[in-house]
């Protein structure tokens, strides 16, 4: 395979490109790279900067490609890079990175800076799919993966190849599982940090399959959501969560508050409301006491929804909380006119946070920003004491995390608060 030059063509191109790569019989490597809100330049600063921005990152992504390699503009937001002549998959895996790291400067259009964020996401062939069809259908795959994930970047491996065919197994598994009643939640304390107290828990769904064992929600969820399992889910979880909660807190002095993940689908959706508002009032939920936390992309899906939904459930008295914060792209003026009430650090920042003062940073910052909007804030992926002993001093409000305690059967939250340190903490009436 020989391409003399980049060129930026369109899909049709790269797939005669891709033609003749499979007639070599050579490794070669498919990177599809998307270009994240290019929607809001156009809108914003109209198309003719779109197109300007779009041939800077082709020349951009041109400059860090080989002889061998082609870049190909295939979809208003979407670049395909063809690495030819590919030594190893390893190899891919670098461009990627280096792609990203140039495509990430800043660019200037009409005297305004913009900073470009792309996600790559790719495929080796032959080693990681023998026919074409099935190459770009694993690197769309591996890039729809590197949407949620830190690095950016996702080059097909193993793993994902297993996701790919237990997909589709797992969703017929969790109907049934679902119908039978087979999944469980379990309980990770959140803990007061300034006043050293448990404040409440975190419900996380878990399924222990009889093939399989037990199957991380991190595996599940996305097949759930990927159909309409993930409405039947989310209604199991709100009222498992609520009924196992608020029966516990009868037995004790105090209440503490529960919070639950709710799905991006189902803040779509209108029914939720009148779901959670049912559910508060046959389990005797007091405003202040269900926290439901949604992550900052799914607010982004459809932002004028999201907000009704969201008003509408902040009048039930329900504290919103948005998870994972900091690994979305929420602006700040956006933010500002939710009705949220907490924000909760995402653990890529605190894991590291001892030893990484850029994490530090970051996390100090969201403190700031949390407490500036008059917003409470929890950190997740609390690990050791040094973290813990760093956040307390930073001001950050709540905690959670492996080192304070494991998610648990319900039944083993009792005897865990009694051998703790912690104690449980009214929540205050809102
Ligand atoms: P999440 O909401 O960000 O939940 C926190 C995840 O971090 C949990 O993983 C928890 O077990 C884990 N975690 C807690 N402390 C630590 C720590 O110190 N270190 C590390 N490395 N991890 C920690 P889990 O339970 O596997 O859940 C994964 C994701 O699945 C959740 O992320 C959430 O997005 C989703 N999920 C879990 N339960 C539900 C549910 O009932 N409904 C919905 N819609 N999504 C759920
Ligand atoms: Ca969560
Ligand atoms: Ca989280």
């Amino acid at each position: 395979m020989h391409f003399t030059h980049v060129t930026v063509a369109d899909r049709n191109a790269m797939l005669a490109a891709l033609d003749r790569a499979v007639a070599e019989q050579r490794r070669f490597g498919l990177l599809l790279v998307n270009l994240e809100k290019f929607r809001d330049v156009n809108i914003e600063l109209g198309h003719r900067c779109g197109d300007e921005l779009l041939q800077r990152l082709a020349e951009r992504i041109g400059s860090v490609l080989r002889a061998d390699d082609a870049v190909f503009h295939i979809g208003a937001d979407e670049f395909a890079v063809i690495l030819g002549n590919l030594g190893s998959p390893q190899l891919a895996e670098l461009a990627a990175r280096k792609m990203l790291e140039v495509i990430g400067g800043n660019v200037e259009l009409d005297g305004r800076v913009v900073a470009p964020v792309a996600r790559v996401g790719g495929a080796v062939y032959p080693d990681h799919a023998s026919d074409l069809g099935a190459l770009m259908q694993i690197a769309e795959a591996a890039q729809q993966k590197a949407r949620g994930c830190r690095e950016g970047y996702v080059i097909y491996d193993q793993l994902l190849r297993v996701e790919e065919q237990t997909r589709s197994d797992l969703k017929g598994k969790l109907k049934v599982a679902l119908d039978n009643s087979d999944l469980m939640l379990y309980y990770q304390p959140q803990v007061d940090l300034q006043e050293g107290v448990v404040s409440g828990c975190e419900a996380l769904v878990r399924w222990n399959e009889a093939d399989h064992g037990w199957i991380s929600p991190e595996v599940f969820i996305p097949v759930a959501e990927s159909g309409e399992l993930i409405d039947t889910l989310t209604y199991w979880s709100v009222n498992v969560a609520l009924r196992e909660w608020f029966r516990h807190c009868r037995g004790c002095s105090q209440t503490a508050s529960i919070s639950v993940n709710l799905s991006a689908k189902l803040l779509h959706s209108p029914e939720i409301v009148e779901l959670i508002q049912r559910a508060m009032n046959i389990w005797g939920a007091q405003p202040g006491t269900l926290v439901l936390e949604v992550t900052e992309s799914a607010m982004m899906v459809d932002p004028k929804m999201a907000r009704s939904t969201l008003a509408a459930l902040a009048e039930l008295g329900v504290i919103l909380s948005i998870d994972d914060f900091g690994t979305g792209y929420s602006s700040l003026a956006y933010l500002k006119n939710l009705p949220v009430g907490e924000l909760k650090i995402d653990k890529s920042f605190i894991l590291h946070m001892a030893e990484d003062q850029q994490d530090r940073k970051i996390v100090q910052s969201v403190i700031d920003l949390a407490h500036n909007l008059d917003l409470r804030v929890v950190a997740e992926g609390i690990e050791n004491q040094q973290t813990l002993d760093m956040l307390v001093g930073m001001g950050c409000d709540f905690g959670q995390g492996y080192y304070i305690a494991r998610p648990m059967p319900l039944a083993e939250l009792p005897p865990w608060v009694e051998s703790s340190n912690w104690v449980y903490h009214r929540v205050p009436s809102a």
